[in-house]
């Protein structure tokens, strides 16, 4: 039997990049699966197609991670349609890579809302229908943890918050059985961070593999803190950036 058979997952952030990747492990690893996003919809259709044509069952639902009712409402509709919600992967992120005295506060808001906001509001509408097995599972950063590259001073700041989200909570709700974990990409060569983008060079330099990861590599490790070999993992802070805070 598959690790996650039987199981649902909801994955904010779903139709492209890591958020895909993770959607397509966990499905692949038996679980049902529904993925947010807000303009990908043919993004987000093809991501459910392809689970769906491996044997699998997804959904696709539209929701701002800064909305809040629009996160709640998706969290309500994975368990309307699955019945359940063992696993909630908090993906959905955003960076705006620009020096800190140039970043209105416009951008400052919006980095706020997806990447800190989201993440309080859907693991918050996400408890109220989990039970023990639970697993609450945060897309931090490395750079939640250590800086070495410029132009991402307010996303590190959103990243470290997720950090202490993950451990403050890990110590609240741990008596009721569910983990929370905090899964630390580094370069991972997404639409956001492209292998060949301006911003690639210092962030190359900076692991110790020298080269940008796949979001295969983040998707393994989540389906493994998903599954139940990792029942006495929790508050743990999980880095795969290919040595960078080496
Ligand atoms: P991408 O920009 O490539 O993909 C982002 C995904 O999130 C898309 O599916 C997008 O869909 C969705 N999304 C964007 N904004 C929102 C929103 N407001 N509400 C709901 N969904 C949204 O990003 P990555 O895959 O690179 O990043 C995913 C996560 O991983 C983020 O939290 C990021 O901070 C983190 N991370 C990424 C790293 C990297 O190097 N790539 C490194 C470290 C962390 P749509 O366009 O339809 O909204």
């Amino acid at each position: 039997m598959a690790s996650l058979t039987n199981k649902t997952a909801l994955v904010t952030g779903g139709s492209r990049g890591i958020g895909a990747g993770i959607a397509k492990r966990l499905a692949a690893d038996g679980a049902s699966v529904a993925i947010t996003y807000t303009k990908g919809a043919d993004a987000a259709a093809s991501v459910v197609t392809e689970i769906e044509r491996a044997g699998g069952k997804a959904i696709a639902i539209e929701a701002d991670a800064a909305n809040a009712e629009a996160v709640t409402a998706a969290v309500e509709k994975t368990i309307a349609t699955f019945g359940r919600l063992d696993v909630l992967v908090n993906n959905a992120g955003t960076a705006i890579p620009k020096p800190f005295e140039e970043t209105r506060l416009e951008e400052l808001d919006k980095v706020i809302n997806i990447n800190l906001r989201g993440t309080f509001i859907a693991t918050q509408a996400a408890l109220r229908h989990m039970q023990d097995g639970g697993r609450i599972i945060m897309i931090g950063s490395c750079v939640g943890e250590r800086m070495m590259t410029p132009g991402l001073v307010a996303y590190a700041a959103t990243k470290g918050a997720v950090k202490m989200f993950t451990q403050g909570l890990a110590r609240e709700i741990g008596s009721r059985g569910i983990t929370v974990n905090n899964i630390q990409p580094g370069p991972i060569d997404t639409d956001l961070n492209p292998a060949a983008g301006d911003w690639a060079a210092p962030q190359l330099a900076n692991t110790a593999l020298k080269r940008y990861g796949h979001v295969e590599d983040v998707a393994a490790l989540v389906a493994f803190v998903a599954g139940p070999e990792a029942a006495y993992i929790t508050g743990a802070n999980l880095t795969v950036d290919g040595g960078t805070n080496a």
